[in-house]
């Protein structure tokens, strides 16, 4: 029987003890713990999520946030929250509970790093505030570490703009059949209130703590995007959007100062933090959050989730579409930092997995957008083609050490891609070394007059092999020990949030065999 249901209706409160407080934040330890018995309105507005799957366990979160666009709405107290974790879509087989202390210092929102659960199965959650319950969430171990696993499937999204359109493509993901849900960044965007979107933001460019939480608690309040953090375990990782567009280290796109550029990204970190499930270590530290890491999902495949915003260089030839200017051969230009890339060369060459998956958030692939025999072409170089030396190295290291069937997927770009990666992208005859990915966006915008150029570079870019700048949508993968499916999913319009889904292409790769082919 499940005990909170059944002792719903009697009138609890909440003494917590000394063990409890043993596990509050180390800055709120003077703060007493209130235990809050009523609510100006449902505390759990944000919804519920998982992430970061591990064989032995997961990271649960939420939010208490009664009015959640307006700094949540709680007194600055903290609060205790009771959670559970059951074998049983009702809450009645539970295994493992426990109370966290919601804190304002995190927005009180809470993250339960739970551990001792058995691997690769299925776990229902709930959260409890006084006499207010959370939806249940569903949510996933990993496989045993290197043990054999026959499929596996899991989607990657990115690009949620709120203003250009609804999530119905997120309203398909929940109803898919998904171990995991992989988001490559831009989970929110910053801009100010566009009147002509079918949906505002609230308030103007985002700038403060208090900005950035209203902005994220804003875009969780989509009932399609809940229902995927409900339904699945998610690994997350950034864009440029959660803090500012086209943003490089400690370098805005415009308009301010480093200085107060620096006290910029230390709010949006800060709410990024607060707003995902992620492990306790990405806690940011002044501007600085570790995001980078790696999942393994038995013998089948690894990830590794790449920060290419938080360590870059500036453009080495600015963020547009342009010529290469000669600095993007600069071998001190970097999209990852020195030290993320040996962490992924080292992580690479140890893996004994037969996928071998780079989620990060550029193209990694060279398109040049003007291939015309005499023009000198045309790269988006805020994306691998503007750090050139820095891709060298990446491809040269997957030459020699030869880790089994690299795979890259990527987001940001807000259309589909499937790329061949190239030894030598101007060599159509190089060797292929891998297979790229791209994912359109969740909603954001692809300008319609775009799709026409970028459609007639195809023939001088070979090693791609799709490309569709009209629809919106996530891909699906699904993979085995013989081969990797993507199926491209796509919605019909963002106007209806309960649009169909389709699959508008879907592309192979086979074990041994680097470069896709047309299913
Ligand atoms: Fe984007
Ligand atoms: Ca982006």
């Amino acid at each position: 029987m499940n005990y909170w249901l059944s002792t719903r209706t009697k009138r609890r409160t909440f003494l917590v003890g000394a063990g409890a407080l043993a596990g509050l934040a180390i800055a709120s330890q003077a703060r007493p713990v209130v235990a809050q018995s009523r609510f100006s309105a449902y505390p759990f507005s944000l919804g519920v999520a998982s992430g970061d799957p591990l064989p032995d366990g997961v990271v649960l979160w939420t939010r208490l946030a009664p009015d959640p666009l307006n700094g949540g709405g709680m007194p600055s107290v903290n609060v205790p929250i009771q959670w559970q974790v059951a074998t049983d879509e009702n809450m009645r087989q539970v295994v493992l509970r426990g109370t966290a202390i919601a804190t304002p210092e995190f927005a009180h929102s809470v993250r339960v790093v739970v551990s001792g659960l058995q691997p690769g199965r299925w776990y229902w959650y709930q959260f409890k505030v006084a006499n207010e319950f959370s939806p249940i969430g569903r949510t996933r171990t990993a496989p045993a570490l290197g043990s054999p696993v026959d499929q596996l499937n899991f989607a990657f999204a990115s690009c949620q703009d709120w203003q250009n359109g609804f999530f119905p493509a997120f309203r398909r993901m929940a109803e898919e059949d998904l171990d995991f849900v992989v988001h490559l960044g831009d989970y929110i965007y910053e801009y100010g209130p566009d009147p002509n979107g079918p949906r505002q933001h609230n308030g103007p460019e985002i700038v403060s703590l208090t900005d950035y939480r209203n902005r994220h608690a804003l875009y969780k309040t989509d009932p399609s995007l809940q229902a995927v953090h409900a339904a699945f375990p998610w690994i997350v990782t950034w864009d440029d959007h959660e803090v500012e567009n086209n943003y490089a280290d400690e370098i805005p796109e415009e308009n301010q100062s480093r200085q107060a550029f620096i006290q910029r990204r230390v709010a949006a970190y800060q709410a990024y933090y607060e707003h995902m499930p992620l492990r306790s270590f990405a806690r940011p530290v002044g501007p600085d959050m570790q995001l980078y890491r790696r999942f393994s999902f038995g013998n089948l495949a690894e990830i590794n989730v790449l920060d290419t915003r938080q360590y870059r260089t500036d453009q080495p030839c600015g963020d547009g579409l342009a010529p290469r200017c000669p600095e993007a051969s600069n071998p001190a230009a970097t999209m990852t930092g020195t030290e993320q890339e040996r962490w992924l060369f080292d992580g690479l060459s140890q893996s004994g997995s037969r996928w071998n998956v780079i989620a990060q958030q550029t193209m990694l692939a060279q398109y040049n957008f003007d291939p015309r025999p005499g023009s000198s072409g045309a790269f988006n170089l805020d994306q691998w083609d503007g750090y050139v030396a820095a891709r060298d190295r990446l491809f040269n290291f997957l030459q020699q050490r030869k880790p089994a069937n690299p795979v890259v997927i990527t987001g940001d770009i807000h259309s589909s891609w499937v790329h061949d990666l190239k030894a030598d992208f101007n060599n159509p005859n190089s060797a292929t070394i891998g297979t790229e990915f791209v994912g359109t966006s969740i909603s954001s915008d692809f300008p319609a007059q775009f799709i026409a150029p970028v459609a007639a570079a195809l023939p001088g870019n070979p090693h791609t092999k799709f490309f569709d700048g009209a629809f919106r949508g996530y891909v699906r993968c699904n993979l085995n020990g013989d081969r990797w499916q993507s199926d491209y999913r796509v919605v019909s319009t963002i106007l209806e949030p309960d649009a169909p889904i389709s699959t508008l292409a879907s592309f192979v790769v086979e074990n041994g065999q680097p470069g896709a082919q047309r299913a």
